[in-house]
């Protein structure tokens, strides 16, 4: 197989910083397209597994999953995108194609195994995956969604990871007007989940840990913010039908489970590395749900690029050169992000 050499921000090992590294990139196939990256996001997931905190991670890694570019190149059998067109690349870049989650556009469940964007084993071209943080990437148009005129470039980035990751469960627990949302953690991901769940027609209720945002969390579109270091605060909630949980790190999720409604779900997203013991007493009594999801299929990959385009949704982001990256995981360790970094991958260049 033709490769290509192109220049990428990785690292070698889970202590050392990122640095410029050289990855090569496969040469287009007939079904794939050639993107050349202009903004990258940067997620928490990209944290966890540059520092092998899930374990498994290959070296060297490039991370970078919340990709825009533009289109450079198209394979011979590509129709749905040309050269020129703008495209965004999520977590996912290749699944079976066979399965029923596949055919349903599901492919984040595909049995077996979706291909993801980074660290990831490529089982049709073979070797590792490497991310956005670099110059191209070559992908089968079948990953690849659409990005609306009228996002702007860098702030869409996040909709490919942080977007789809809350979109698809409000989709799938039913939520709009008349619903009570809970969303903890005003992260990357719990920032995105206000202003969803606020145009979905949600009443919407953030429990954040730091005070700065607290002030901050109405401005992005909270009806109410509880500072869940507050316990009193914490408990004087009540009868939520969902409440999605963001948090990276480990926390009590009793305490969430004891203000929804009955039949109401907490529904998990944060991936931290520590177990979260849940009491049954929390979980039985009003035959509560706790519940995870993970990520959304392309389908609705390219749903919620449109739902953020009709309903003027920016994510609030901190756009940063490559030699920023190394800072900018250290501030993501301290939950101090205002609401997402984003990579000017033209930065790599010079
Ligand atoms: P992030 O920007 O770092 O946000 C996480 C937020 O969690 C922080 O801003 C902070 O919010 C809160 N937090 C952090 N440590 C805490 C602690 N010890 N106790 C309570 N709250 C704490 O991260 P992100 O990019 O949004 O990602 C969040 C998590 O989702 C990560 O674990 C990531 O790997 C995971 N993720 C999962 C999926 C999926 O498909 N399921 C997709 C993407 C990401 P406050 O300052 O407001 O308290
Ligand atoms: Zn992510």
């Amino acid at each position: 197989m033709n490769t290509k050499q192109v220049k990428a921000y990785g690292t070698e090992t889970a202590e050392a910083p990122l640095k410029n590294l050289n990855i090569q990139r496969r040469s287009v196939a007939p079904h794939d397209i050639e993107i050349e990256i202009l903004y990258c996001g940067i997620c928490h997931s990209d944290l966890h597994a540059t520092k092998n905190e899930w374990g498994g991670t290959t070296y060297p890694i490039v991370p970078g999953h919340e990709i825009v570019g533009k289109v450079t190149k198209v394979g011979d059998y590509v129709t749905k995108f040309k050269v020129g067109d703008l495209a965004g690349i999520g977590c996912i870049v290749d699944s079976c194609h066979e399965c029923d989650y596949c055919k349903e556009g599901e492919e984040q469940f595909c049995e077996q195994g979706s291909t993801i964007v980074f660290n990831s084993q490529d089982k049709r071209f073979g070797g590792i995956t490497y991310g956005g943080f670099s110059e191209s990437i070559v992908v089968d148009e079948n990953y690849v969604v659409h990005i609306p005129e009228t996002l702007d470039l860098a702030s869409a980035a996040p909709i490919l990871c942080a977007g789809i990751t809350v979109y698809s469960p409000f989709k799938h627990w039913n939520i709009k007007a008349g619903k009570k949302v809970g969303i903890i953690g005003i992260g990357g991901l719990g920032h995105i989940a206000i202003k969803i769940a606020k145009a979905m027609g949600a009443y919407v209720t953030v429990f954040t840990t730091s005070n700065s945002k607290a002030e901050d969390a109405k401005r992005l579109g909270a009806d109410e913010v509880v500072l869940s270091t507050d316990n009193e605060q914490l408990k004087a909630q009540s009868k939520f039908d969902m409440i999605l949980d963001t948090v990276s790190a480990k926390h009590d999720v009793n305490a969430y489970l004891n203000i929804l409604k009955v039949d109401g779900a907490l529904v998990l997203v944060g991936l931290p590395v520590e177990q979260l013991p849940v009491g049954a007493f929390n979980l039985v009594h009003g035959r509560k749900s706790f519940s995870g999801s993970n990520i959304g299929g392309i389908r609705e990959t390219q749903e919620v690029l449109d739902f953020c385009a009709e309903h003027n949704i920016t994510p609030d982001i901190e756009l940063i050169n490559t030699n920023q990256i190394n800072e900018a995981f250290e501030r993501l360790e301290k939950s101090d992000v205002k609401y997402r970094f984003v990579v000017d991958m033209a930065s790599l260049k010079n």
